[in-house]
């Protein structure tokens, strides 16, 4: 993945132009499906796979929500991709939180409370509340992180103490199948934000799930925020 490219930008962005375009066509149809305003759903795109150039020329076709899902390639790609808000979207180690959060608009990723604990202690020496998501396993699969569809009571119960974190939803990876088949795990990760919500967590709105297999079952299940890789970048040489 390295900087330098053989593409010139302009080659670069007439190769992703046609690709957000087909994409943002496919969003906007899943919105219509489900009678939802397209204004609801948040593009992340997901950079992992290319370079900080790629990420900025996508940058510069109006997609502003870029997703990173290792702490260094996101220090990395945040000090050359300017005019963007940057997503946590995978496991964060706890020595690495002070350098993460401050970079980023949203981590989707929180998997454990002593991450959650830990974010509140930082928030703490910063006074500043930051916005989170908890990640649940709501595929069932034991290969997944994240909280149990069981943890729920534990954690409604433990979120009011913590002053300097404010969750903002739930994020879910589906198991990769036949999309379809992932509207189960879907419908499971907006029930139990009904479920935070009846136990009195009002700041919960969003809901990080859908990925390049699967984002429009995702929007008709109700995603506020879907995160594309694959689709948008896959053959494009970084
Ligand atoms: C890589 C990644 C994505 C994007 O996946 P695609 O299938 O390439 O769209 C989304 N979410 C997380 C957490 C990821 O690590």
């Amino acid at each position: 993945m390295g900087e330098r490219s053989s593409m010139s930008d302009a080659d670069l962005e007439s190769k992703l132009q046609p690709r957000l375009a087909e994409v943002e066509s496919r969003i906007r149809a899943a919105c219509e499906r489900a009678r939802r305003s397209r204004d609801e759903v948040t593009l992340v795109a997901v950079t992992k796979t290319v370079s900080s150039e790629v990420a900025a020329c996508l940058a510069n076709l109006g997609v502003r929500d870029l997703g990173e899902n290792r702490p260094q390639e996101l220090w990395r790609k945040a000090e050359s991709v300017a005019n963007v808000r940057w997503h946590m979207i995978g496991h964060l180690q706890r020595n690495k939180i002070e350098r993460t959060l401050p970079l980023v608009t949203l981590t989707h990723s929180v998997d454990s409370l002593r991450l959650l604990r830990a974010i509140d202690e930082f928030g703490k020496t910063k006074s500043q509340r930051f916005p989170v998501l908890l990640e649940m396993n709501a595929s069932g699969e034991s290969s997944k992180g994240g909280f149990a569809p069981t943890d729920v009571p534990e954690l409604s119960a433990v979120l009011p103490a913590l002053q300097f974190v404010e969750v903002r939803g739930l994020m879910t990876m589906a198991a990769f199948q036949e999309p379809e088949a992932c509207r189960p795990t879907f419908a499971l990760l907006r029930s139990l934000l009904e479920s935070f919500r009846s136990a009195g967590i009002a700041t919960m709105r969003e809901l990080s799930m859908g990925m390049s297999n699967d984002f429009e079952i995702a929007i008709e299940e109700g995603a506020t925020l879907i995160r594309l890789g694959t689709v948008l970048f896959e053959g494009i040489e970084s």
